[in-house]
């Protein structure tokens, strides 16, 4: 299986982000992540690595309004030591001036002080984007059955009007856009955190297919999307399917709730698959509170290759460095299994 990355992940560090009262926390999403990720792909002979491709600017910019903020800000900061940080959230009702070339506009383009931008921020998450793209081209091509884009920073919370959660561009949904001028387009996001940017992308369109199993919202971010209600909107009522899952599901309640969107999935017959893969699942993760084993993963994987779509698997979340790396493998395993 071909796995495509870009070389200047680690560029992106975030120190810190501020949430749950007073105190500042280090941030989990580290380039790390990535490099464990790598090591344990590169020890098993079934994975080949790829360069992500360079592709044109207006296929992110044109998805994402905050394009032009992001960038700015970046190029407007004076070392990699700093980072901006949002700090006014206007809320509806204000004067809203949708502006772009200060970092002070921020508030209006970002949800939260989670999801600081620093001088390579643009650069990074520029290139994560495109390693999704690569992905989506190697399918659209018919080149591969299944690949896999190992994207940091995340994308499947940044949506079509403002950015956060860790995420800058939506890497999925840019995927997805990309796609759809050759078929239609499901999108399954595993994260723990529901995928609120890629279903708010999706929400209007018919032809995309977009569904989540995550923890309940009800105590778990991203709070304000991610329940069962929420089912597409206007001519595409139908298309958006929640799977939010308390606290402790193990393998067989989540292997059902992925069964019943597969179904889904089956009927509404798309032409490629693409996987938001968080394993932030795991039962030793220190974000999330689900109970998946490292082993789990490789019959999640078996249950996906069972759609026999052509499939691209865009990576999340996921934060304990010590098994992220062999969740990763035992995933993507199942969709090389031959049974
Ligand atoms: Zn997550």
């Amino acid at each position: 299986m071909k796995v495509i990355e870009k070389y200047n992940d680690s560029l992106h560090n975030p120190y810190w982000k501020y949430q749950l009262g007073p105190e500042a926390y280090e941030v989990k999403d580290t380039p790390q992540r990535v490099e464990e990720i790598k090591k344990v792909l590169r020890t098993d002979g079934r994975f080949e690595f790829i360069t992500a491709q360079t592709f044109p600017e207006r296929l992110i910019a044109k998805l994402h309004p905050y394009h032009d903020y992001i960038f700015n800000t970046s190029q407007s900061l004076k070392d990699d030591k700093e980072e901006f940080y949002p700090d006014l959230f206007p809320g509806e009702g204000a004067h809203l001036k949708k502006k772009a070339d200060s970092p002070l506009w921020g508030g209006i383009w970002c949800t939260d002080a989670v999801t600081p931008i620093k001088k390579k921020t643009y650069e990074v998450a520029r290139a994560s984007a495109e390693t999704a793209l690569t992905g989506a081209k190697l399918l659209r091509e018919g080149k591969e059955q299944a690949v896999y884009a190992l994207c940091r920073p995340s994308g499947h919370h940044a949506g079509p009007r403002v950015f956060g959660g860790y995420c800058y561009f939506n890497n999925a949904a840019t995927a997805a856009e990309y796609l759809l001028s050759s078929g239609k387009v499901a999108i399954v996001d595993i994260d723990y955190h529901h995928g609120n940017g890629t279903q708010e992308f999706f929400d209007e369109i018919k032809s995309v297919f977009t569904s989540s199993i995550h923890g309940n919202p009800e105590f778990e971010y991203p709070y304000f999307w991610g329940y069962s209600e929420e089912k597409g909107k206007g001519q595409a009522i139908g298309t958006n399917h929640n799977e939010p899952l308390p606290a402790g599901t193990q393998l067989k309640a989540y292997s059902q709730a992925l069964e019943r969107i597969l179904h889904q999935i089956q009927s509404f017959s798309p032409s490629y698959l693409i996987i938001s893969a968080g394993f932030d699942t795991h039962e030793t993760d220190p974000i999330g509170s689900f109970k998946l084993k490292t082993d789990d993963y490789t019959q999640i994987g078996r249950q996906f290759k069972s759609l026999g779509l052509p499939t691209l698997i865009c990576q999340e979340g996921g934060y304990n460095l010590n098994v992220i790396g062999e969740c990763v493998k035992n995933f993507l395993s199942g969709f090389l299994d031959q049974s």
